[in-house]
């Protein structure tokens, strides 16, 4: 693979522009098209449809009724397996158009989509395939004139909405285990990123998903968003994206039908150095890789770097040297690490933080500038800043880019004060060789995972999601399932 190649494979991408609804492949009602541009060079790649609340509303109906004559949840669950299995086979056959779609798109690198984005939506579909009949229900002990049963029955219609820092990711990790579960589905990608999730519903009918189970429609927040949010016949929103948006999404529920919300929220994850950390360099790698990879747009970036103050400045050296192979290069070109900021305005963001560090007191020890203009795109150094305080608009908002704070600590209590002196806890993690410190840290940390000498050890068997702002209801795991069912409690009394 070379860039030229993937130049030349890029112009021939086939971008889906329609929205999945019922089974068809549909404009928006009201036939309006919004610009899809791509952050690599700035240019508009697609013309995607604008979806409404009209539109939504014909998805809600086509899920509902898929949900009602039980067309997919009644199949079945060999059945259902086999199909799922067919769409990651289906998605397997179009890795590469799928990578594609999703770096043109938001600007990673194509060396990211092809080997860590598609792949991992791939299997969280197989996972769940797997997993849909190993999950039973329980019997109770009950009086011997009676016989209770515990069951777990799918929600309905299911509306997912989801962000664009890993867009077939993020809504695989829904649109998997609510499948799985027997519910039907209203997707709506992000404005920024709506490609690969148009792609998905078409690889879902072909792979024999009856039509009105998975709708994907695309739109922007405050217009497709908010209709399916304030829907009166959805159950459920599974949500993954910025906190006001979060907040939004329960007051519409609390305003429409009472429908639950899981909210998958954003972070300002803690990464715990201690002086008698056994591999340092090892800590300094994944410093830089917590904070630089995905151009640091991840909700569980590492972006607060707390390190021991007596190795504080041989440790943000060792980081500054890593930061360079991230340096941003075209999303095409293999050998790029990072690649484009998703849009201007977040770009913008970013560099508005970047302005705003120093003048709080902090020191740029590396980076701070936008990069590569020349190309049309949005790029941003990695960036290091020194001398941050836990009060510094860095420390304590999400910057959703490249850009780290390192902050000193001189015992651990005060690393543990100072990591959990935030309103998110997503994910923190810790580098010590004492074993006691280790679980005693662990166990003090307020963020819905814990990462010991090693940071964003994911897995799709391990649930993923917040404590506090980050967000409630878990995504991954078999723990997932039981936010897209319901709990029914069925009893028989007989004569003993
Ligand atoms: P965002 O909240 O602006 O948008 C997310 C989605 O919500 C998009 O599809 C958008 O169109 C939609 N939306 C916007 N306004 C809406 C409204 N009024 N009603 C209904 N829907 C609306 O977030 P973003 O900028 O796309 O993504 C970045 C955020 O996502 C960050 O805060 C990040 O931390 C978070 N995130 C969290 C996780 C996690 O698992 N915790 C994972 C990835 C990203």
């Amino acid at each position: 693979m070379t860039l030229q190649k993937n130049l030349d494979r890029a112009r021939g991408i086939d971008f889906p522009t329609n929205a999945v609804i019922g089974g068809k492949l549909i404009g928006a009602k009201c036939g309006k098209t919004f610009d899809n541009v791509s952050p690599r060079d700035g240019s508009v790649v697609s013309k995607v449809a604008a979806c409404e609340a009209e539109d939504i509303d014909a998805a809600v109906k086509a899920a509902r009724a898929a949900f009602d004559d039980g067309r997919w949840r009644n199949k079945h669950p060999r059945e259902k397996k086999k199909i799922m299995f067919k769409l990651a086979e289906l998605m397997e056959r179009d890795l590469e158009e799928l990578a594609f779609l999703e770096t043109l798109d938001m600007g990673k690198p194509i060396r990211d989509t092809l080997s860590v984005d598609i792949p991992t939506a791939i299997n969280s579909i197989r996972w769940y395939a797997e997993a849909l009949d190993k999950v039973y229900g329980e019997v109770a002990m009950t009086p011997s004139e009676r016989l209770s049963f515990i069951v777990r029955e799918p929600l309905g219609v299911v509306g997912a909405i989801v962000p664009w820092n890993f867009p077939l990711h993020m809504a695989c990790w829904k649109v998997a285990p609510a499948l799985a579960t027997g519910n039907s589905i209203v997707l709506k990608p992000a404005e920024q990123s709506p490609s690969t999730a148009l792609k998905l519903g078409e690889l879902a009918l072909e792979a024999g998903i009856p039509p009105g189970v998975l709708n994907v429609v695309p739109g922007f927040g405050d217009t497709a968003g908010q209709a399916l949010a304030r829907h009166m016949d959805v159950d459920l929103i599974a949500f993954t994206g910025s906190g006001e948006v979060g907040r939004k999404l329960m007051s519409y529920a609390a305003e429409s039908n009472l429908k639950r919300v899981a909210l998958e929220l954003g972070g300002k994850s803690p990464q715990i150095v201690f002086a008698d950390a056994e591999d340092l360099d090892a800590a300094a790698d994944a410093a830089a890789w917590g904070i630089f990879f995905n151009q640091g747009e991840i909700c569980n970036a590492a972006s607060r770097l707390l390190v021991e103050a007596s190795i504080k400045d041989d440790f943000v050296k060792k980081v500054v040297e890593r930061a360079a192979q991230y340096a941003p290069g075209d999303p095409l070109d293999p050998a790029s690490a990072t690649g484009a900021i998703v849009s201007e305005s977040q770009m913008r963001r970013v560099l508005g933080f970047i302005d705003r560090a120093p003048k709080e007191g902090a020191v740029l020890a590396r980076g701070g500038k936008r990069a590569r203009e020349e190309s049309g795109g949005f790029y941003v150094e990695p960036t290091v800043f020194d001398n941050v305080a836990n009060t510094h608009a860095l420390a304590r908002e999400e910057v959703f880019g490249p850009v780290l704070g390192v902050i000193a600590f001189k015992d651990e209590d005060e690393a543990v004060r100072l990591a959990n002196d935030t309103v998110y806890g997503l994910a923190s993690g810790l580098w010590t060789a004492n074993i006691s410190r280790a679980h005693r840290v662990a166990r003090k940390l307020r963020s819905g995972l814990v990462w010991i000498n090693g940071w964003d050890a994911c897995d799709i068997t391990v649930p993923f999601g917040g404590a506090k702002q980050s967000g409630f209801g878990r995504d991954r795991s078999l723990h997932a399932l039981e936010k897209y069912t319901e709990l029914k409690g069925i009893s028989i009394t007989y004569r003993p």
